[in-house]
C-alpha cells in the first residue's frame, strides 16, 4: 500500500503509510494501543474506506472493492475478538468461511485439511463454537478464514487473552501457515514472539509507521527494546 490514510468520523488514524508484503512472507506491525494497527488490517480488508492513497494487490489496485471481493481475490482478515459465532456449531462456522467459494468440489477436501491442521478441533465439529477455549476458538477462527483460500491472511492480535502454552500453539500454526505459501501480516501485542517470528516488521505510533526492518534487526533497535520488550 501506498500513502494510505483511514479515518474515524473525520479524525485521522492511519496518516499516510507505506506498507508492503510479499509472498510467503510473514510480516508483523506493531505499536501501542491506539497506534492504528487494527485500522490498517481494517482497511486492507475492505471493512473501512480509505481516506487517501492506494491499495494494491497481486498486481490490481484493490482499494475501491467491497469486502466480499476482496475475500474472492484472496485476501482474508481473522479480526481482533476473533469473530466467532458461539451459537453455531464449529463445522458451521468453517462453513461460513468457504461462501465466496459456492459450491465448489474442493471444499470438502479443504475443510478435512484444515482439520489436519488443526487436529484440536476434528473432533468437535459438532459442538458449539460458544463453548471452545479462547485458543480453540482462535483457532477456529483461522481455519474459518483458511477456507476462503487466501494469499494474504491479515491477523489481528490472535494471542490476545490466551495462556502463554496456547499462544505458542498460535504462533506454530501461523509459521506452518506461511510455509504453505501464505502470506501473512500480523498485528500483534506480543512484540517478542512476533518479531521471532516474522521476516519483516514495521512499527506504527500515532498512525505512521517510524521504523521498519528485518524481524531479526528490529528486536536490536534501542526504541523498540525500551519501548515494545520491557528493555532499557
Ligand atoms: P489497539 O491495540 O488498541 O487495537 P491499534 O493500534 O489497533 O490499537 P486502532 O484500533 O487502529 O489502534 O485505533 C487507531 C485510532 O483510531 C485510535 O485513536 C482509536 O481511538 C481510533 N478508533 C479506532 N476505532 C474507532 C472507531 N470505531 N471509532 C472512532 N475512533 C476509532
Amino acid at each position: 500500500m501506498r500513502r494510505l490514510e483511514v479515518a474515524h468520523g473525520g479524525i485521522p488514524a492511519v496518516r499516510g503509510i507505506d506498507l508492503e508484503v510479499r509472498a510467503g512472507e510473514i510480516v508483523c506491525l506493531i505499536g501501542a494501543n491506539g497506534a492504528g494497527k487494527s485500522t490498517t488490517l481494517n482497511a486492507i480488508a475492505g471493512l473501512l474506506p480509505c481516506a487517501g492513497g492506494e491499495i494494491h494487490y497481486a498486481g490490481a489496485r484493490i482499494d475501491t472493492l467491497p469486502p466480499h471481493r476482496r475475500v474472492a481475490a484472496g485476501i482474508a482478515l481473522v479480526p481482533e475478538g476473533r469473530g466467532i459465532f458461539g451459537r453455531l456449531t464449529v463445522e458451521e462456522n468453517l462453513r461460513l468461511g468457504a461462501w465466496t467459494r459456492g459450491t465448489e468440489a474442493t471444499l470438502a477436501e479443504d475443510r478435512e485439511r484444515i482439520c489436519c491442521l488443526l487436529p484440536q478441533l476434528a473432533s468437535r465439529r459438532g459442538q458449539l463454537a460458544g463453548t471452545l477455549s479462547g485458543g480453540e476458538q482462535q483457532m477456529l477462527a483461522v481455519g474459518r478464514a483458511l477456507l476462503s483460500r487466501p494469499r494474504l491472511l491479515l491477523l489481528d492480535e490472535p494471542s490476545m487473552g490466551l495462556a502463554p502454552r496456547v499462544v505458542e500453539d498460535i504462533f506454530t500454526l501461523i509459521g506452518k501457515i506461511a510455509r504453505d505459501g501464505v502470506a501473512l501480516l500480523l498485528v500483534e501485542q506480543n512484540a517478542r514472539l512476533a518479531l521471532e517470528l516474522a521476516d519483516r516488521g514495521y512499527v506504527m505510533e500515532g498512525g505512521r509507521i517510524v521504523l521498519a526492518g528485518a524481524g531479526g534487526d528490529l528486536p536490536r533497535d534501542p526504541r523498540v527494546r525500551s519501548a515494545y520488550l520491557g528493555e532499557r
